[in-house]
């Protein structure tokens, strides 16, 4: 395993400046890439996952929490407010307020349940600067969250379909849990009380996992203030254990926005919140690839997807063609030309790229192409046509095997 935060700004995915200030970094185009077919795999899944996609602003109310229980379980974890004008704003730090907010702006009929909220959203937590580093200790992250209002017996298989997908993104990813954790709530003021409800979720989650097969642990006092909640493990390259992905169900926040929807017997009943995370904060995603594959992602997943060695400068026309056929098929491709060094300094140097595409003075009158996958494998010389089809398609298909 690698250190991400060497090996980022060894790959140009991402920084930090003193500027901006610890625990803000920017991405790169290269990072940006990773960050972007993440972010457009996520959606689709949970578009297909029948989740509608909502936007919703950064910053609220200092009252909006204090209703959600933020204020009073969380406060230490967030920024101080802002006083604009005599009212108190504070950034977030979580998206649950604003979408129960957003349930709440229209009456619900059961007949709308499950209700699938998601947002790709900002969230912000005031993490001390002794502490920050890379991608993993930020003070403003970009959550893959979403919320499902549901009816109690619904709870079930929302919490099942969540694992589902967390499991599907991991295999597409590459990486993988190292365990499953109950996290309960343990002793002092971070939960709310109400111990009957407590149980009641406690029990949904445990008959999730068991009926999963999934074997999981239990975490005393890693519960949210607000609910308990099963937390995905992974390992970073160090082999510390932190929380990718999570889900969690909440009968907390309903009762404190006063949420309804109108039953199939006219009467009104509290929803039930499911919050779920598939692959966490972009932030956390971006640093456990890159720790797990140093930089050699998964064709979907590669900042240069293809690299086009055009022999000499005879052959850097049919590369240019090669790459905008490549460009066309929605793939990201560049020419690194003779200028740049000797054939087996340019395959070095993109040793990390997925596929290789070198084009000879033979290839280019026969409109064939020599193709070669990261690793070595000479996959042989093809029509230039079918090459660009065929990647197209592993990675279409977002496949972790190249060919
Ligand atoms: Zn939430």
């Amino acid at each position: 395993m690698y250190d991400h935060r060497k090996l980022g700004r060894e790959l140009g995915l991402f920084d930090t400046d003193p500027l901006i200030g610890a625990g803000l970094p920017y991405w790169l185009p290269d990072g940006a890439a990773v960050r972007e077919a993440l972010e457009e795999y996520i959606r689709g899944e949970e578009r297909r996952a029948g989740y509608r996609h909502v936007y919703s602003p950064v910053l609220g109310k200092r009252e909006l929490y204090e209703v959600s229980g933020h204020w009073a379980h969380y406060r230490d974890d967030m920024f101080p407010p802002m006083d604009v004008g005599g009212e108190e704003v504070v950034l977030r730090p979580s998206l649950c307020p604003h979408h129960a907010v957003i349930y709440r702006s229209r009456a619900r009929s059961y007949r709308e349940l499950p209700l699938r909220m998601a947002e790709l959203g900002g969230m912000y937590r005031a993490e001390l600067s002794g502490v920050l580093g890379g991608l993993t200790r930020v003070r403003a992250m970009q959550l893959n969250d979403a919320h499902i209002f549901c009816a109690l017996e619904q709870v079930a298989g929302e919490v099942e379909g969540a694992l589902g997908m967390i499991r599907r993104a991991y295999e597409a990813m590459g990486i993988r849990a190292v365990r499953y954790r109950l996290s309960l709530p343990g002793d002092g003021g971070k939960f709310v009380a109400g111990s009957e409800v407590w149980g009641r979720s406690v029990g949904v989650l445990g008959e999730v996992l068991r009926r999963a097969g999934v074997p999981y642990e239990v975490g005393e006092g890693e519960a949210a203030f607000y609910g308990p909640k099963i937390d995905v493990q992974v390992a970073d390259g160090a082999g510390r254990e932190f929380t990718l992905s999570t889900v969690q169900v909440d009968f907390h926040q309903p009762e404190r926005f006063g949420l309804q929807y109108v039953g199939a017997d006219g009467a009104k009943h509290r929803p039930v919140m499911v919050h779920r995370s598939i692959i966490g904060s972009v932030e956390r995603a971006v640093a456990q690839l890159v720790e797990v594959h140093g930089g050699a992602f998964p064709g979907w997943l590669a900042p240069v997807q293809v690299v086009v060695l055009p022999v000499s400068e005879g052959e850097v026309e049919h590369a240019e063609a090669f790459v905008e056929r490549c460009v066309e098929r929605g793939l990201r491709a560049r020419v690194e030309g003779p200028e740049r060094g000797s054939l087996g300094a340019r395959v070095r140097g993109a040793r990390l790229v997925p596929y290789q595409v070198v084009i000879g003075a033979k290839e280019a009158v026969e409109g064939h192409v020599a193709l070669r996958l990261r690793g070595g494998r000479q996959v042989g010389v093809m029509a230039a046509e079918e090459v660009v089809g065929r990647i197209g398609a592993v990675v279409g298909a977002r496949r972790v095997e190249l060919w």
